[in-house]
Protein backbone atom coordinates (compact mmCIF):
# COMPACT_ATOMS: atom_id res chain seq x y z
CA UNK A 1 0.00 0.00 0.00
CA UNK A 2 2.69 2.32 1.27
CA UNK A 3 4.91 1.63 -2.68
CA UNK A 4 1.78 2.13 -4.30
CA UNK A 5 1.05 5.25 -2.46
CA UNK A 6 4.43 6.69 -3.12
CA UNK A 7 4.20 6.43 -6.22
CA UNK A 8 1.23 8.28 -6.71
CA UNK A 9 2.39 10.57 -5.13
CA UNK A 10 5.38 11.00 -7.13
CA UNK A 11 3.22 11.44 -10.68
CA UNK A 12 1.19 14.02 -8.66
CA UNK A 13 -2.39 12.31 -8.40
CA UNK A 14 -4.60 12.76 -5.65
CA UNK A 15 -6.15 10.30 -3.55
CA UNK A 16 -9.98 9.72 -2.12
CA UNK A 17 -10.18 8.14 0.79
CA UNK A 18 -13.39 5.98 2.17
CA UNK A 19 -12.42 4.06 5.55
CA UNK A 20 -15.24 1.17 6.36
CA UNK A 21 -15.78 -1.59 8.09
CA UNK A 22 -17.16 -3.14 5.28
CA UNK A 23 -20.64 -5.07 4.24
CA UNK A 24 -21.43 -2.78 1.80
CA UNK A 25 -24.37 -0.71 1.09
CA UNK A 26 -25.30 2.36 -0.75
CA UNK A 27 -24.64 4.28 1.75
CA UNK A 28 -20.93 3.09 1.18
CA UNK A 29 -21.23 2.97 -2.15
CA UNK A 30 -22.23 7.13 -2.55
CA UNK A 31 -18.77 7.86 -0.60
CA UNK A 32 -17.18 5.85 -3.19
CA UNK A 33 -19.03 7.21 -6.16
CA UNK A 34 -18.04 10.61 -4.81
CA UNK A 35 -14.39 9.81 -3.68
CA UNK A 36 -13.98 8.34 -7.63
CA UNK A 37 -15.42 11.57 -9.25
CA UNK A 38 -13.37 14.04 -7.22
CA UNK A 39 -9.95 12.75 -7.58
CA UNK A 40 -7.39 10.58 -9.94
CA UNK A 41 -7.71 7.62 -7.49
CA UNK A 42 -10.13 6.41 -5.24
CA UNK A 43 -9.03 4.22 -2.11
CA UNK A 44 -11.80 2.28 0.17
CA UNK A 45 -10.39 0.22 3.23
CA UNK A 46 -12.15 -2.48 5.02
CA UNK A 47 -11.41 -3.20 8.37
CA UNK A 48 -13.03 -3.87 11.24
CA UNK A 49 -11.37 -2.57 14.14
CA UNK A 50 -11.10 -4.52 17.26
CA UNK A 51 -10.28 -1.15 19.12
CA UNK A 52 -13.66 0.64 18.83
CA UNK A 53 -15.55 -2.06 19.84
CA UNK A 54 -15.71 -2.43 23.93
CA UNK A 55 -16.15 -6.15 25.41
CA UNK A 56 -19.61 -6.90 25.09
CA UNK A 57 -20.26 -5.00 21.91
CA UNK A 58 -20.56 -6.96 18.33
CA UNK A 59 -16.91 -7.24 17.18
CA UNK A 60 -17.03 -10.70 16.48
CA UNK A 61 -20.65 -10.74 15.24
CA UNK A 62 -20.32 -7.67 13.18
CA UNK A 63 -20.89 -8.83 9.56
CA UNK A 64 -18.91 -9.59 7.05
CA UNK A 65 -18.89 -10.38 3.06
CA UNK A 66 -15.26 -10.26 1.48
CA UNK A 67 -16.51 -11.38 -1.56
CA UNK A 68 -19.83 -9.59 -2.00
CA UNK A 69 -17.85 -5.97 -0.98
CA UNK A 70 -14.95 -7.04 -3.19
CA UNK A 71 -17.17 -7.24 -6.24
CA UNK A 72 -19.03 -4.38 -5.56
CA UNK A 73 -15.85 -2.15 -5.06
CA UNK A 74 -15.22 -3.20 -8.64
CA UNK A 75 -18.24 -2.72 -9.79
CA UNK A 76 -17.82 1.06 -8.71
CA UNK A 77 -14.19 1.55 -10.07
CA UNK A 78 -12.53 1.55 -6.82
CA UNK A 79 -8.61 1.36 -7.86
CA UNK A 80 -7.85 0.25 -4.45
CA UNK A 81 -9.45 -1.84 -1.92
CA UNK A 82 -6.94 -2.04 0.89
CA UNK A 83 -8.40 -5.25 3.50
CA UNK A 84 -5.82 -4.88 6.15
CA UNK A 85 -5.79 -7.80 9.16
CA UNK A 86 -5.61 -6.98 12.68
CA UNK A 87 -2.49 -8.83 12.83
CA UNK A 88 -1.16 -6.29 10.39
CA UNK A 89 -2.37 -2.82 11.71
CA UNK A 90 -1.60 -3.74 15.32
CA UNK A 91 1.36 -6.16 15.46
CA UNK A 92 2.01 -5.68 19.05
CA UNK A 93 0.42 -3.80 21.62
CA UNK A 94 0.63 -0.21 21.08
CA UNK A 95 3.00 2.07 23.16
CA UNK A 96 0.55 4.70 23.11
CA UNK A 97 -2.96 6.02 23.26
CA UNK A 98 -5.08 8.46 21.39
CA UNK A 99 -8.02 9.88 23.48
CA UNK A 100 -10.87 12.12 22.64
CA UNK A 101 -11.71 14.52 24.82
CA UNK A 102 -13.79 16.77 23.06
CA UNK A 103 -17.54 15.68 21.78
CA UNK A 104 -16.82 12.98 24.16
CA UNK A 105 -19.58 13.05 26.64
CA UNK A 106 -22.19 13.46 24.74
CA UNK A 107 -24.16 10.91 22.29
CA UNK A 108 -22.91 7.60 21.53
CA UNK A 109 -19.60 8.48 23.51
CA UNK A 110 -21.99 8.47 26.72
CA UNK A 111 -22.86 4.82 26.42
CA UNK A 112 -19.76 4.22 24.27
CA UNK A 113 -17.40 5.92 26.22
CA UNK A 114 -14.22 4.15 24.73
CA UNK A 115 -15.44 3.71 20.55
CA UNK A 116 -14.02 7.33 19.69
CA UNK A 117 -10.66 6.09 20.65
CA UNK A 118 -10.73 3.42 18.60
CA UNK A 119 -12.02 5.24 15.97
CA UNK A 120 -9.37 8.13 15.86
CA UNK A 121 -6.47 5.83 16.39
CA UNK A 122 -7.20 3.21 13.78
CA UNK A 123 -7.85 6.34 11.06
CA UNK A 124 -4.36 8.20 12.59
CA UNK A 125 -2.63 4.89 10.81
CA UNK A 126 -4.84 4.96 7.86
CA UNK A 127 -4.11 8.65 7.02
CA UNK A 128 -0.61 8.00 7.12
CA UNK A 129 -0.68 4.88 5.23
CA UNK A 130 -2.52 6.19 2.45
CA UNK A 131 -1.73 10.07 3.07
CA UNK A 132 -5.20 10.98 1.22
CA UNK A 133 -6.02 14.34 -0.11
CA UNK A 134 -9.97 14.23 0.94
CA UNK A 135 -11.41 12.00 3.07
CA UNK A 136 -15.30 10.93 3.24
CA UNK A 137 -17.46 10.29 5.18
CA UNK A 138 -21.41 9.93 5.98
CA UNK A 139 -23.16 12.27 7.72
CA UNK A 140 -25.21 9.01 9.83
CA UNK A 141 -22.48 8.93 11.86
CA UNK A 142 -21.99 12.80 12.14
CA UNK A 143 -20.25 12.36 15.64
CA UNK A 144 -17.37 10.66 13.85
CA UNK A 145 -17.23 13.49 11.23
CA UNK A 146 -17.17 15.98 14.10
CA UNK A 147 -13.96 13.52 16.38
CA UNK A 148 -12.43 13.19 12.54
CA UNK A 149 -12.48 16.91 12.27
CA UNK A 150 -10.84 17.42 15.38
CA UNK A 151 -8.26 14.80 14.48
CA UNK A 152 -7.27 16.51 11.33
CA UNK A 153 -7.08 19.56 12.65
CA UNK A 154 -5.33 18.87 16.08
CA UNK A 155 -2.51 16.53 14.42
CA UNK A 156 -2.30 18.82 11.17
CA UNK A 157 -3.34 16.55 8.59
CA UNK A 158 -3.25 17.79 4.98
CA UNK A 159 -6.32 16.30 4.26
CA UNK A 160 -10.42 17.94 3.57
CA UNK A 161 -12.57 16.06 5.26
CA UNK A 162 -15.73 15.80 3.58
CA UNK A 163 -19.09 14.85 4.83
CA UNK A 164 -22.24 13.40 2.55
CA UNK A 165 -25.59 12.88 3.06
CA UNK A 166 -27.17 9.82 5.00
CA UNK A 167 -28.28 7.55 2.42
CA UNK A 168 -32.03 6.03 3.10
CA UNK A 169 -34.28 3.26 2.29
CA UNK A 170 -37.54 4.48 0.54
CA UNK A 171 -39.67 4.57 4.05
CA UNK A 172 -36.58 6.63 5.17
CA UNK A 173 -34.82 4.36 7.44
CA UNK A 174 -30.85 4.99 6.96
CA UNK A 175 -29.06 2.47 5.46
CA UNK A 176 -26.74 0.59 8.06
CA UNK A 177 -24.77 -2.59 7.76
CA UNK A 178 -26.56 -3.31 11.67
CA UNK A 179 -29.70 -2.94 9.75
CA UNK A 180 -29.65 -6.95 9.13
CA UNK A 181 -29.89 -7.50 12.63
CA UNK A 182 -33.93 -6.03 12.71
CA UNK A 183 -36.43 -8.69 12.64
CA UNK A 184 -39.68 -7.63 10.71
CA UNK A 185 -41.56 -6.42 13.28
CA UNK A 186 -38.11 -3.83 14.23
CA UNK A 187 -37.86 -2.76 10.80
CA UNK A 188 -41.24 -0.97 10.39
CA UNK A 189 -40.90 0.80 13.77
CA UNK A 190 -37.42 1.51 13.17
CA UNK A 191 -39.16 3.45 10.96
CA UNK A 192 -39.75 6.10 13.38
CA UNK A 193 -36.57 7.22 14.04
CA UNK A 194 -36.20 9.35 10.87
CA UNK A 195 -39.96 9.85 11.28
CA UNK A 196 -39.22 11.33 14.96
CA UNK A 197 -36.56 13.72 13.76
CA UNK A 198 -38.68 15.03 10.66
CA UNK A 199 -41.35 16.01 13.43
CA UNK A 200 -38.32 17.40 15.20
CA UNK A 201 -37.74 19.88 11.96
CA UNK A 202 -41.17 20.74 11.39
CA UNK A 203 -40.92 21.94 14.92
CA UNK A 204 -38.12 24.15 14.17
CA UNK A 205 -38.90 25.24 10.67
CA UNK A 206 -42.33 26.89 12.48
CA UNK A 207 -40.44 28.73 14.90
CA UNK A 208 -40.18 26.41 17.97
CA UNK A 209 -36.62 27.10 19.27
CA UNK A 210 -36.82 25.62 22.82
CA UNK A 211 -34.69 22.66 22.54
CA UNK A 212 -36.29 21.19 25.67
CA UNK A 213 -39.98 21.21 24.35
CA UNK A 214 -38.44 19.42 21.01
CA UNK A 215 -36.23 16.40 22.18
CA UNK A 216 -39.22 16.15 24.28
CA UNK A 217 -41.66 15.69 21.66
CA UNK A 218 -38.63 13.36 19.52
CA UNK A 219 -38.68 11.16 22.92
CA UNK A 220 -42.67 10.71 23.13
CA UNK A 221 -43.01 9.60 19.22
CA UNK A 222 -39.90 6.56 20.01
CA UNK A 223 -41.61 5.58 23.44
CA UNK A 224 -44.78 5.16 21.73
CA UNK A 225 -43.78 3.88 18.54
CA UNK A 226 -41.34 1.38 19.12
CA UNK A 227 -40.46 -1.42 21.40
CA UNK A 228 -37.06 -0.20 21.72
CA UNK A 229 -35.02 1.37 24.46
CA UNK A 230 -34.04 5.15 23.96
CA UNK A 231 -30.16 5.58 24.39
CA UNK A 232 -30.76 9.23 23.74
CA UNK A 233 -32.18 11.64 22.02
CA UNK A 234 -29.99 15.03 22.32
CA UNK A 235 -30.00 18.44 20.34
CA UNK A 236 -26.38 19.93 20.43
CA UNK A 237 -24.41 22.34 18.42
CA UNK A 238 -22.82 21.38 15.23
CA UNK A 239 -19.68 20.43 14.95
CA UNK A 240 -18.76 21.54 18.44
CA UNK A 241 -21.41 19.35 19.85
CA UNK A 242 -22.30 21.61 23.05
CA UNK A 243 -25.69 21.76 24.66
CA UNK A 244 -28.58 23.96 23.61
CA UNK A 245 -31.41 26.00 25.09
CA UNK A 246 -32.35 27.79 22.67
CA UNK A 247 -31.79 27.19 18.99
CA UNK A 248 -30.07 30.07 17.16
CA UNK A 249 -27.21 28.32 14.76
CA UNK A 250 -26.99 24.83 13.04
CA UNK A 251 -27.78 21.74 15.70
CA UNK A 252 -27.77 18.03 15.30
CA UNK A 253 -30.87 16.56 16.66
CA UNK A 254 -29.84 12.69 17.17
CA UNK A 255 -31.44 9.55 18.36
CA UNK A 256 -30.22 6.26 19.27
CA UNK A 257 -32.68 3.38 20.36
CA UNK A 258 -31.31 -0.36 21.30
CA UNK A 259 -34.09 -3.25 19.48
CA UNK A 260 -32.96 -6.46 20.84
CA UNK A 261 -29.60 -6.87 18.10
CA UNK A 262 -29.09 -3.83 17.13
CA UNK A 263 -28.28 -0.13 18.43
CA UNK A 264 -29.58 2.42 15.62
CA UNK A 265 -28.80 5.53 15.43
CA UNK A 266 -30.19 9.09 12.84
CA UNK A 267 -29.39 12.65 13.07
CA UNK A 268 -30.60 15.70 11.09
CA UNK A 269 -28.56 18.59 10.66
CA UNK A 270 -31.17 21.98 11.22
CA UNK A 271 -30.22 25.68 10.27
CA UNK A 272 -31.21 28.48 12.46
CA UNK A 273 -34.25 28.74 9.56
CA UNK A 274 -35.05 24.80 10.28
CA UNK A 275 -33.73 23.67 6.80
CA UNK A 276 -32.01 20.43 6.54
CA UNK A 277 -28.40 20.63 5.60
CA UNK A 278 -27.46 17.10 4.01
CA UNK A 279 -23.94 17.63 3.80
CA UNK A 280 -20.61 19.13 5.93
CA UNK A 281 -17.34 20.09 4.75
P1 LIG B 1 -19.04 1.83 8.44
O1 LIG B 1 -18.68 0.76 7.49
O2 LIG B 1 -20.36 1.62 9.12
O3 LIG B 1 -17.93 2.20 9.39
O4 LIG B 1 -19.27 3.13 7.58
C1 LIG B 1 -18.30 3.60 6.69
C2 LIG B 1 -18.68 4.96 6.22
O5 LIG B 1 -19.96 4.90 5.59
C3 LIG B 1 -18.82 5.96 7.39
O6 LIG B 1 -18.29 7.21 6.98
C4 LIG B 1 -20.31 6.03 7.58
O7 LIG B 1 -20.74 7.27 8.11
C5 LIG B 1 -20.80 5.88 6.16
N1 LIG B 1 -22.20 5.47 6.15
C6 LIG B 1 -22.77 4.48 6.87
N2 LIG B 1 -24.10 4.44 6.64
C7 LIG B 1 -24.37 5.44 5.77
C8 LIG B 1 -25.56 5.91 5.13
N3 LIG B 1 -26.74 5.35 5.36
N4 LIG B 1 -25.46 6.95 4.29
C9 LIG B 1 -24.26 7.53 4.04
N5 LIG B 1 -23.11 7.13 4.59
C10 LIG B 1 -23.16 6.09 5.45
Amino acid sequence: MKEYVTKLKQQGQTIGFVPTMGFFHEGHLSLMQKAKEENDVAIVSIFVNPLQFAPGEDYDEYPRDEERDQRLAKENQIDVLFQPSVQEMYPKEMTLSLQVVKRNDVLCARSRPTHFDGVVMVLAKLFNIIEPDQVYFGMKDAQQVAVVKGLITDLNYPIKLIGLPTIREEKGLAKSSRNVYLNDEEKEEALWLYRSLKEAQKKIASGERDATVITKEVKNILEQQTSGIIDYVELLTFPALKPVETIHSLIIIAVAVKFRRARLIDNLLINEKGEIIHTYM
